[in-house]
């Protein structure tokens, strides 16, 4: 097998885009994605006889909303990994132009990337799948989560004499993944890896041909591994599974180490962790409807949030409506319970570019517009449920309601399908500063005044974890309480209070 010097690596960045700086609240102010917490990245493996290539980059289109910053493939042929990767959506890393290109990643295992940056810059050296070299051959690895004692991690790594070449924390786990593999071998490497990485980590990983899924002990993000004939796949959203036709076989455990042959999957790792830490946004926003995570279909879970919302927060009023997309399955639950009509009277342009920020309340109103119209029917004179998912800065809302007055709305009365988010998040979402959040801080009433709303209701986190239907103890819920599963440092966090059931 060669070494270092062999590893073919074709980088390929975006003409159009090139290196991106861009601030996070630049995705943060779009006013109709941008309140929401970003998700983090996809993953994707494969193994089969059939050319990894197409069926990773279909698996990758399939899960863009979990990442929109980079996009990457690596495959190992010729006795090589080759990545290609580029900033910028799936369809424009990989597009067209650069077909003549595909033959490079060649062979019939791979995995695949697409990032939303959580830790590290926004730039192309942080794009992945992440490689390196060590006497074992060459490994390849893409990363879902947020390691939370990197810094850490990263200076005892330097100190041991390795470099590191790029901001992120990915980085910092391949290569404490790698250093402990080749002294230790696959299996103990990565149990004492483990012991030492804390925070989210769903991955795929290539050892020259060999294909692992490997997933934290705790189970933040999602895994789950599926099979058309022959081939195996391993993704981070079961509906990636469903557009190739793949049947799903079971989700990656807790704390489980997968290899996955062309016949079978081999635990080399079992998880035993008792306690779980599945992130409860997952459910409430960030996946896919159309996915099953951890045995629960996401879309059930979200007309049980808008359900028990009605229960906890009923409405006199005339029509039930979604901010859309986020609100749509939240508020069709809420229309159920409640009886009271649903119409989509709140249509968004689909094809807007994205709005950077806007300096006047009168160019943000005017960006909403552009993404956002009334359908005046629906709403003029009539008391309005205005549903959605989850508010971080209230800035949205804001403008939405701002919007439906103008269209005449006799009333609305806000209603969302989770709790106030307060506390900041360290396991792979973009919410890094409680200063963000509109709730921190504030009574019912006190925001509701902010938004401009006539009454506002919050699902309780019992009522979340009724809809989810995972035990409590089975969530995490921390930037809704500000207490986390894992010990975070005082410095980052203020307000955290370590739960007793999560800790040791
Ligand atoms: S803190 Fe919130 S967003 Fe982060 S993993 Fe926990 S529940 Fe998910």
């Amino acid at each position: 097998m060669s070494v270092v010097e062999d590893v073919a690596i074709t980088l390929i960045t975006s003409d159009r885009r090139g290196v991106l700086t861009v601030d996070s609240l630049t995705q943060e102010l779009d006013p109709t994605i941008g309140q929401k917490p970003s998700d983090h990245c996809a993953v994707v493996g494969y193994i089969g006889s059939e050319p990894a290539y197409p069926i990773v980059l279909a698996s990758l289109k399939t899960l863009q909303h979990r990442g929109q910053e980079s996009a990457g493939i690596a495959t190992f042929h010729d006795s090589s990994i080759n990545v290609r990767k580029g900033m910028g959506l799936v369809s424009e890393v990989f597009n067209e132009k650069s077909r003549g290109l595909d033959s490079s990643l060649g062979g019939t295992v791979g995995i695949g990337h697409t990032r939303y940056s959580t830790a590290g810059s926004k730039s192309m050296e942080n794009a992945g799948p992440f490689l390196v070299s060590n006497s074992m051959g060459h490994i390849a690895l893409s990363h879902n989560g947020e390691i939370t004692n990197a810094d850490r991690l990263r200076e005892d790594l330097m100190k041991q004499g390795l470099t590191f070449l790029t901001s992120t924390d990915t980085e910092v786990l391949l290569l404490e993944l790698s250093r402990e593999m080749s002294i230790h071998g696959i299996s103990s490497g990565v149990r004492i890896a483990m012991d030492r990485l804390k925070g989210a980590y769903s991955i795929t990983m290539m050892i020259n041909d060999r294909l692992f899924a490997l997933r934290d002990s705790l189970g933040f993000r999602p895994l789950i591994i599926g099979r058309f004939e022959d081939n195996y796949i391993v993704v981070s959203e079961s509906c990636a599974l469903d557009v190739l036709g793949a049947e799903k076989i079971r989700d990656v455990n807790p704390g489980e180490l997968v290899e996955i042959t062309p016949n079978g999957i081999i635990t080399l790792i079992t998880g035993s962790s008792k306690k779980l830490a599945h992130c409860m946004f997952e459910y409430v926003y960030f996946a896919r409807p159309d996915s099953i995570i951890d045995g629960i279909e996401v879309f059930h879970s979200r007309i049980m949030l808008g359900r028990i919302l009605a229960e906890e927060h009923p409405a006199d009023a005339d029509v039930v409506v979604p901010v859309p997309d986020s609100g749509r399955a939240q508020a069709l639950g809420f229309s159920n319970e409640s009886g009271i009509p649903y119409s989509e009277g709140l249509i968004k342009n689909r094809y807007s570019e994205r709005t950077f920020i806007m300096p006047t309340q009168q160019s943000r109103t005017s960006a909403v517009k552009m993404k956002l119209n009334v359908i005046k029917s629906e709403i003029k004179g009539k008391k309005v449920v205005l549903v959605d998912d989850s508010i971080v800065r209230g800035n949205t809302m804001n403008h939405i309601i701002s919007i439906l007055r103008k269209a005449g709305a006799k009333e609305v009365h806000v209603r969302i399908g989770s709790p106030e988010i307060v506390a900041p998040c360290f396991f792979g979402v973009d919410m890094k500063t409680r200063d963000q959040f509109v709730a921190n801080g504030k009574t019912t009433d006190e925001i509701c005044n902010v938004l401009g709303a006539d009454s506002l209701g919050y699902l309780s986190i019992d009522g979340l974890v009724r809809s989810i239907g995972m035990k409590r103890e089975d969530l995490c819920v921390g930037c809704l309480t500000g207490e986390y599963p894992i010990p975070i440092a005082q410095d980052k966090h203020p307000r955290q209070k370590e739960l007793e059931s999560f800790t040791g």
